[in-house]
């Protein structure tokens, strides 16, 4: 009987500990709306890709001309590597 008991308590916390989870999960998953996360200066832009390769989260595609174009804005995660790196400071954040 006393080890039915415990059976059960164990489960409950599992089911409690599996909602936790769940929740943290749904926290790191926060949905992001803005449309235009950075903003790309094509006057000091010379088109050196650096910003294309760097992105983790694939935001950038290169134009005809080799300029970065943003195509998935809602995929930027502000971590800062476009703009930290660009040798020309054409990056700018509109969130930081
Ligand atoms: S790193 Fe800067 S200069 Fe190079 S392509 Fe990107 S925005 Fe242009
Ligand atoms: S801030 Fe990070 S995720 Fe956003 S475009 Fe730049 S490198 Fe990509």
């Amino acid at each position: 009987m006393q080890s039915q008991k415990t059976a059960a308590k164990d489960k409950i916390d599992m089911t409690e500990s599996a909602k936790n989870d769940e929740k943290k999960s749904v926290k790191k998953k926060k949905k992001r709306t803005n449309p235009n996360p950075i903003v790309v200066y094509k006057r000091w832009c010379k088109a050196c890709a650096i910003c294309i390769q760097l992105c983790p989260q694939d935001v950038f595609k290169s134009d005809r001309d080799g300029y970065p174009v943003v195509v998935q804005p809602f995929e930027c995660t502000q971590c800062g590597i476009c703009w930290v790196h660009c040798p020309d400071f054409a990056i700018v954040s509109t969130e930081k």
